[in-house]
């Protein structure tokens, strides 16, 4: 039996950015054993490389750029658009973690986390959201968090930003809607990847996840795929604005 008609995205192009390791690396995967042609972002071009070399050869480009640079990002989109083609997904993914007490938190880790995860989804959002709503039709997924509804000790300033992103969903989705363009976001809970890697290796903190998530164990970077897809095809034309939270059931119970 084939997929429904509905989920089908082969032959679309979809541009993840972040996409050297961890999730975004997961979802490009998944977006090109769906039939996309991705373009894999990150800042370091030989990782970038090695990353590529991972997925179909056929379906995979490339774009070094820093999401938080503006001009950078205004000349990576429009590079991509010539040399691969027009975009119909943008996957907002590229983010980091800074853990510290707020009274420690410098005033330079603040702006680089808000920068890296919330500026840097309004710049290629906006970029790549010209062109959407000239052509009448695209597709954003902004990559939010557990930590855009809850949050922790040691976390605030990410938690910020984190929720900020599902606000400026909720924008994007009012501004680019009327246009065709659908913006949503992909909520993960805790899975384990670089980032995560000093909590995954503190045995309290992993007993601590396994007992607050009903799923009872961390996430995989593969969980996250499914939600993509969905929120990419042509099942999501009417669902615009919304946070798909995939995170094992943590947001939901205390
Ligand atoms: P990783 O640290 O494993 O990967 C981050 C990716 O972003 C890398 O490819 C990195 O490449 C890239 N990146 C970082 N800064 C920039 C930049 N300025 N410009 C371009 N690329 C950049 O993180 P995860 O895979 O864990 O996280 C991915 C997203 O998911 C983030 O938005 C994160 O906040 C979110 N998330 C993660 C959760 C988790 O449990 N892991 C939970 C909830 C949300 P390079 O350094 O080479 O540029």
């Amino acid at each position: 039996m084939t997929a429904h008609p509905l989920f089908d995205v082969s032959g679309r192009t979809a541009l993840v950015t972040g996409s050297s390791r961890g999730i975004g690396h997961a979802l490009a995967r998944g977006l090109a054993e769906a039939g996309c042609t991705v373009v894999l972002n990150g800042r370091d071009g030989a990782r970038l490389a090695e990353a590529a070399a991972a997925l179909p050869a056929d379906r995979v480009h490339t774009a070094v750029f820093d999401v938080t640079d503006g001009p950078a990002v205004a000349r990576g989109v429009a590079d991509i658009e010539e040399r691969v083609g027009p975009l119909d997904i943008l996957v907002n993914n590229a983010g980091m973690q800074l853990r510290a007490p707020l009274l420690e938190f410098t005033d330079e880790d603040w702006h680089r986390i808000l920068q890296t995860n919330l500026t840097s989804a309004f710049l290629v959002g906006r970029e790549a959201a010209r062109r959407m709503t000239a052509r009448g039709h695209g597709k954003i997924v902004n990559i939010c968090s557990l930590q855009s509804e809850v949050v922790r000790p040691g976390i605030a300033p990410y938690a910020a930003a984190k929720g900020a992103v599902k606000m400026l969903t909720k924008g994007m989705c009012a501004d680019w809607g009327p246009y065709g363009v659908q913006v949503n976001g992909l909520g993960p809970g805790y899975v384990e990847t670089e980032l995560t890697r000093p909590l995954v290796e503190d045995e309290e903190f992993t007993a601590w996840v396994r007992r607050r998530t009903p799923a009872g164990r961390w996430g995989r970077t593969a969980d996250l795929v499914g939600g993509v897809l969905f929120l990419a095809s042509p099942a999501a034309d009417f669902v615009n604005g919304q946070v798909l939270y995939v995170d094992g059931g943590m947001t939901s119970v205390l």
